[in-house]
């Protein structure tokens, strides 16, 4: 049987290779042996009952009080531990919701976001009946404060800013959001599910280049935050956590039900039978890595960052969409040049040599989230993206006439 799964992973990409940008982040052997070993002892336990399994309580409020100290949490932040980022956005937007029901009355509520915030903030929209006021991103690529600002009303509960947002990978500006949702008198979650693990290490290893402006709960205004630690925490998949200002906007979130013939019924999130291993993996690595852990993966993986963002300006015909700092950058048509590329075409030849990068539009670009597992490779990656581009360049019939009109002012 275990030859027959390994038989199926043989199209799998190879991220174990740092060939991928993205989907899996690694740590290293020793952050993958000791997530391996607590995983194991922690198979088989349920955090639906912490009274049956105080340890899982233990683990996850350990979790939430580390994450709440980085996140400039004040006294009294409360959280909870969920399956991810889209569990931890989920969260928020129905806590947001309960809250402007109860503290001000709103039947139809409404979240205010930028086109650049995460598909969950949608699909929390679809799920617990909010309606969208979706604004759009500058030429920066964060959002149009002024039309945020003519799209909060008093039906608003939740307003976002992301910390960065993944498409571009830039930082919002969270002090600015956060007071026009504090004027409404309305949530404001920050969406730190990508820098939740890294903006802080970084503005240690190299505050010139690598800080931004406040961006986490020591902005007045921000109720909700959350921060993946299966993506740049290091961890392996299935946890992330999503910290309230205080107690009384975490109650928001739990469902306490006794209305049925099984007992009382408290859930933080939206599972009930919840697994373990998560949360003992991701415990494990927080304590294994630390803060000096940390700051080493950040740093490594925001050098290689840098390199592989100066590679691409330094190619004629592409560019990187907009002036993102840290671990995430977008490749597109540098529409300014004689001849732009056709990044899918690119993407393709990447792909031919075994590269996996996602796709996103408008405008066509290439995505790449850039952890420490991808340092090793990133001559490879330039060398590599060198051929694909004379690839692109000899066929000829790649070169596509990017879109002209909204895109090509972004710059
Ligand atoms: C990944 C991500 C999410 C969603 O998280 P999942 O863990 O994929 O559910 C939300 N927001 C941002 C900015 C992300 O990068």
């Amino acid at each position: 049987m275990l030859a027959e799964l390994e038989a199926k992973r043989h199209d799998d990409v190879r991220w174990g290779e740092g060939r991928t940008f993205g989907l899996v982040f690694d740590g290293g052997d020793e952050v993958r042996d000791v997530a391996e070993r607590a995983a194991r002892a922690f198979l088989h336990e349920n955090a639906l009952s912490t009274a049956a399994f105080p340890s899982l309580g233990a683990i996850q409020s350990e979790l939430c009080a580390w994450t709440a100290d980085l996140l400039h949490g004040p006294e009294g932040t409360a959280g909870f531990v969920t399956s991810g980022g889209t569990e931890s956005i989920l969260c928020a937007v129905e806590a947001a919701r309960e809250r402007a029901r109860a503290e001000r009355g709103v039947n139809e509520p409404e979240i205010v976001l930028a086109t650049s915030a995460h598909a969950a903030f949608h699909k929390g929209a679809h799920l617990f009946g909010l309606r969208t006021r979706v604004v759009d991103v500058t030429g920066d690529w964060t959002p149009d404060l002024d039309a945020m600002a003519d799209a909060i009303s008093h039906r608003t509960a939740l307003v976002v800013a992301s910390a960065p947002q993944y498409p571009q990978g830039v930082v919002d500006p969270v002090t600015e959001i956060a007071a026009m949702a504090a004027k409404a008198g309305a949530s404001c979650h920050v969406d730190a599910c990508m820098g939740g693990f890294v903006l802080p290490f970084a503005a240690l290893e190299q505050p010139q280049a690598w800080s931004a402006p406040p961006w986490d709960l020591a902005v007045e205004g921000v109720t909700s935050i959350s921060a993946d630690l299966h993506k740049l925490g290091y961890a392996p998949k299935g946890v992330s956590v999503l910290l309230h200002r205080s107690r009384a906007l975490r109650r928001h979130q739990t469902f306490d039900f006794d209305g049925w013939l099984g007992g009382r019924y408290v859930t933080p999130n939206l599972q009930g039978t919840r697994s373990g291993l998560p949360m003992a993996a991701a415990w494990a690595v927080v304590r294994f890595l630390g803060v000096d852990g940390y700051r080493r993966l950040v740093r490594t993986a925001l050098e290689a960052a840098d390199r592989i963002r100066a590679g691409v300006r330094a190619t004629d015909g592409l560019m990187v969409l907009g002036d993102p700092r840290h671990h995430l950058l977008s490749i597109t048509a540098d529409v300014v040049a004689d001849r732009p590329l056709d990044p899918y075409a690119v993407g393709d030849a990447m792909a031919s040599r075994g590269w996996h990068h996602d796709r996103q539009r408008p405008p066509d670009n290439l995505h790449l989230t850039v952890s420490a597992g991808n340092a090793p490779i990133v001559d490879e990656w330039l060398a590599d993206l060198a051929d694909a581009v004379d690839e692109v360049r000899s066929t000829g019939d790649h070169c596509s006439e990017p879109e002209s009109g909204a895109y090509s002012t972004l710059e």
